[in-house]
């Protein structure tokens, strides 16, 4: 938090220092990545990703698509860069990012984005994407599910304030549930860390890893959650 004086901002763990949230998939066929917030390009660099096959939206809030013209990097390589996303959150981009998307002076190799309209499961390689809408405060969300091979990998729920039994039914004992849990105190928009405990007993995953975290839960309070329920961090890798 800039100009904060609190504990969490000021911590020597390192994993208290944390970017925007988003995840990067690498299968054995395709790489993509979810959001590109305002610090897409430092965490590309980071983690030297040099290759995406495409990039999915969950929704147009500014700290998840604010790194959007970093993506000319990669759509320089492939010619064109596939964008996945609901209509509303196309329609968003499409206004924010007017200059990639009208195709008039185009700078030579600047990015080529191909909209693709989210409106049920779709493909990336051999992992099968399911949309999951969740309710983050009164706008909606595309939370993502993960499968491959009939399995359900990873449910990805970002941002959300509440998760119906519809969805929980779609994502009930994924193997890692990844959730919003913003801090312990209640927020309008977000889940907070009881509530989203309240979602993992419900999901009954094999592992839960909270995301989207504020500077009010320190990483230290990992050691206070159920078994099986951690604190993800910026960088940490999951292998399946
Ligand atoms: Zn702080
Ligand atoms: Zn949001
Ligand atoms: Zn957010």
């Amino acid at each position: 938090m800039i100009g904060c004086d609190c504990a969490v901002c000021h911590s020597s763990d390192p994993r208290d220092q944390r970017l925007r949230s988003s995840i990067y998939l690498q299968t054995p066929e395709c790489a993509w990545v979810v959001d590109t917030g305002a610090d897409f390009r430092t965490q590309a660099l980071r983690e030297n990703i040099r290759h995406l096959d495409a990039v999915v939206f969950t929704h147009a809030h500014t700290d998840h698509i604010m790194g959007f013209d970093d993506l000319r990097r990669y759509s320089h390589k492939l010619g064109s860069l596939p964008v996945y996303a609901s209509a509303e959150t196309m329609r968003a981009l499409e206004r924010v990012y007017e200059f990639a998307f009208n195709g008039l002076n185009r700078f030579p190799g600047y990015l080529i984005p191909v909209p693709h309209i989210v409106n049920g499961s779709f493909w990336l390689g051999k992992t099968l994407l399911t949309p999951l809408p969740v309710p983050h405060g009164n706008s909606f969300v595309n939370g993502y599910l993960f499968s491959r091979k009939d399995v359900n990998l990873i449910a990805y729920l970002c941002d959300c304030s509440a998760v119906p039994d519809e969805i929980v039914g779609q994502i009930r004992q994924v193997r890692l549930l990844i959730i919003d849990a913003l801090r312990p105190k209640p927020h309008p928009t977000h889940l907070s860390v009881s509530q989203a405990l309240e979602v993992a007993s419900r999901v009954q995953p094999g592992r839960t890893l909270f995301t989207h975290i504020c500077h009010e839960l320190p990483q230290s309070a990992e050691t206070e959650l159920p078994e099986g329920v951690g604190i993800a961090y910026d960088g940490l890798k999951v292998r399946f």
